[in-house]
């Protein structure tokens, strides 16, 4: 037996969270048996703990996006017992039952041996947060980043907090946009050399082109913000597209594609390959500053879920919740 956050749901409709007792054999099928040891939390999460968001299509459910811990068994010759894992992505926690309980059972194509240099409770700080962030970065390298600050949006968030500071690690100048100015000395801490205020680029411009000013962006916020700053890119930079947090329009011209050559690069963490999924790991573990890393942890237990689901859901939850499962 072993213990995880289920969500059941009544005759009314209603859901439920709370902690049970659950046996190996009520696991869905899946070739690898993970003894999860940390999760985390992200918006998706807070839907799934909650009413579902559209997301959970059957209950009883058993939430988490992201896990990392060791494979207990593997009908899989990739994985054997005793390997480290990390998982994100592919629907699980919301299609599939995820990283809430002591033990998870999925399938081997899903999972990420955790590279040298990070443990689980690391790679649970990250999350698919993290994971995305250096999605982007890598993303911007493939295209060229140009002289000149990098632009981070959102960038007191998840997403905007990792790709700061590995930004700054890899020698970038960071500009990082917060709307909350309080939030300054923590990313300047995370390597941020300019703090822009988000009013500064929440405003519409009737121009289509500004001063050529960043030399990459990773965006965590669309909507008019990315608009305004795919005009203010330099020429044959580039834009990594990651969030909607202030919004999923993108009210812009093509003229900054056409006159100055800029690239907007759409990031998905969900359906990422194998292949790709193992280098940003593999980056992950030499290019984030770990101790940065370390500042951002906020510890939680299986029995907090159903408080901080509903509190990511008010943009209430600050830093990176680790969830310890054990
Ligand atoms: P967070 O909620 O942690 O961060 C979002 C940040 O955006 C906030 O902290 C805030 O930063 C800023 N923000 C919020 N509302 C607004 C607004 N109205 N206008 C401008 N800025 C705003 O989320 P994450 O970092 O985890 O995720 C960021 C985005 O990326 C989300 O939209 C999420 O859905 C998406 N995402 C996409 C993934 C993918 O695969 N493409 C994977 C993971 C996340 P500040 O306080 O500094 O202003």
């Amino acid at each position: 037996m072993f213990k995880a956050l289920v969500v059941n749901k009544d005759d009314e409709g209603k859901t439920h969270a709370a902690v049970e007792e659950l046996s190996l054999d009520q696991l869905p099928a899946g070739d690898v048996v993970v003894a999860v040891e940390y999760s985390t939390v992200n918006y998706k999460d807070g839907l799934c703990i909650g009413p579902g968001g559209g997301l959970v299509r059957n209950y009883p459910h058993v939430p988490g996006i992201d896990f990392a811990g060791t494979v207990e068994t593997s009908d899989d010759p990739r994985y054997a017992a005793g390997d480290k894992v990390v998982l994100t992505g592919w629907r699980v926690g919301e299609a599939h039952w995820g990283g809430y309980g002591q033990k998870a059972r999925v399938k081997a194509d899903w999972l990420v041996p955790l590279p040298k240099g990070l443990d689980a409770r690391q790679a649970m700080a990250v999350g698919t947060a993290g994971f995305t962030a250096m999605l982007a970065v890598m993303a911007l390298e493939d295209h060229g980043i140009k002289d000149g600050p990098v632009l981070v949006t959102g960038a007191a968030g998840g997403v905007g907090s990792v790709a700061t500071a590995i930004l700054a690690n890899l020698g970038h100048q960071v500009a990082a946009v917060t709307g909350r100015p309080e939030t300054g000395a923590y990313l300047e801490s995370l390597g941020a050399s300019q703090i822009v205020a988000r009013e500064e680029l929440n405003e519409t411009t009737k121009r289509p082109l500004e001063a050529e000013t960043w030399g990459g962006c990773v965006d965590a916020v669309g909507g008019e913000m990315l608009a305004r700053v795919l005009g203010q890119m330099k020429y044959g930079a580039s834009v990594s597209a990651v969030g909607l947090a202030g919004g999923a329009g993108l009210p812009a011209t093509v003229i900054p594609f056409l006159l100055r050559g800029v690239n907007l690069l759409g990031i998905d963490s969900v359906m990422q390959p194998f292949e790709a999924r193992q280098r940003a790991w593999q980056r992950i573990a030499t290019d984030l500053p770990l101790a940065k890393l370390e500042d951002m942890i906020v510890p939680a237990t299986l029995a907090d879920l159903p408080s901080l689901g509903r509190d990511i859901l008010k943009g209430q939850v600050k830093g990176r919740v680790v969830v310890d499962v054990a």
